[in-house]
């Protein structure tokens, strides 16, 4: 009896010490059928084992046996009831699906273009300068060599504050600015928002982008500009693309030119397309030697130095490389538009 007393306290510690074990419901079935399996189970043993007591012991055994399958029993249960509360819980979610991702901000387009552009000239050696948007006529144009009454001021629709005061029409006043406050050496590119009176078309904007650029130093020849220029397109386009210099005409260069590239769209293939008329060719850049009396005006010596600078809108330009066909897409703030430049 004595022994049989101590199988049974034996068995309820190794229970317990297993229950602790059991962390879900396949090890809890296992351990399960480890003590109540009709046909192995600890608790069958042990009543195969009674047979060994004496008759008058057999009751006081048959208890024994009867309390260590209560707790055996009950902790099973307590301890099913436990996994299966949580059952509800995680059948609320689906795991297998994909999870919901946050919507993140992104630069918006213009600001990712511009970004390509400064990375190029800065590749180069140039440095990026910046400037007021509200400008003097003077930094806007007469230090330009657009004296007052020169009819090229025609071309530039100014947004006028005061007469005096005005909304830059390009950002060619940092470039003058810069040279009133630097010796030569000078590369720099200049970014930013310039303003013309201008109705909101597919091709037009009141507000736009433009970046330009100003070399100065000695012995600067048009090779240099031709050359800047040749590796800018080629790396923002691509390699083989066609590029060609016309002559042109702007008061603050001389000689003047305006560059095309072939049309990114049909490449000259489609006398119909939209982008370059069906000639072939997109005007993308203006560019030419800084003419002399510029250099005059901000007191650096034209017989010392000579230099180049070039102006392109950004808009525009990334109008052709991501080939949209409206300007006006860029700032309708449409999410559907600006989400398809969503850097990944
Ligand atoms: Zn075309």
């Amino acid at each position: 009896m004595k022994d049989f007393k101590a199988k049974i306290s034996e068995h309820k510690k190794q229970f317990k010490r297993a229950l602790a074990r059991v962390k879900d419901e396949k090890s809890l079935q296992e351990l399960r059928n480890l003590y109540l399996s009709r046909k192995r189970g600890h608790l069958r043993v042990l009543i195969e084992d009674m047979k060994a007591l004496k008759p008058q012991e057999r009751p006081m055994g048959g208890k024994m046996i009867n309390s260590l399958k209560t707790l055996v029993q009950e902790k099973l249960e307590s301890l099913k009831a436990e996994f299966s509360a949580d059952e509800p819980v995680l059948s609320k979610f689906d795991l297998t699906l994909p999870g919901r991702r946050e919507y993140r901000g992104s630069p918006h387009p213009i600001v990712l273009f511009r970004q390509e552009v400064e990375d190029i000239f800065l590749a180069m050696g140039f440095s990026i300068e910046d400037g007021p948007e509200i400008e003097t006529d003077y930094y806007n144009f007469e230090a330009l060599n657009f004296p007052p009454h020169h009819p090229a001021r025609d071309d530039w629709d100014t947004l006028y504050i005061t007469d005096d005061l005005l909304l830059r029409t390009h950002t060619s006043p940092v470039q003058i600015r810069v040279m009133e406050k630097r010796k030569p050496p000078i590369r720099i590119i200049i970014p930013g928002k310039v303003y013309r009176r201008e109705t909101p078309d597919p091709t037009h904007l009141p507000m736009f982008c433009q970046v330009e650029g100003l070399v100065v130093d000695q012995d600067i020849t048009f090779a240099h500009l031709k050359g800047t220029l040749e590796h800018f397109l080629k790396t923002l386009f691509y390699e083989k693309i066609k590029i060609r210099f016309r002559p042109s005409f702007f008061p603050f260069t001389e000689p003047s030119a305006e560059v095309d590239i072939e049309c990114t769209v049909c490449e000259g293939e489609n006398k119909e397309c939209r982008v370059c008329k069906g000639s072939g060719w997109i005007e993308i850049l203006g560019a030419g030697m800084v003419n002399p009396q510029v250099f005059k005006n901000v007191n650096i010596d034209p017989e010392k130095y000579s230099g180049f600078a070039f102006g392109l809108g950004i808009d525009r330009t990334a109008m052709f490389a991501y080939q949209i066909p409206d300007m006006r897409f860029f700032y309708e703030n449409d999410l559907r538009f600006i989400r398809q430049f969503i850097q990944k």
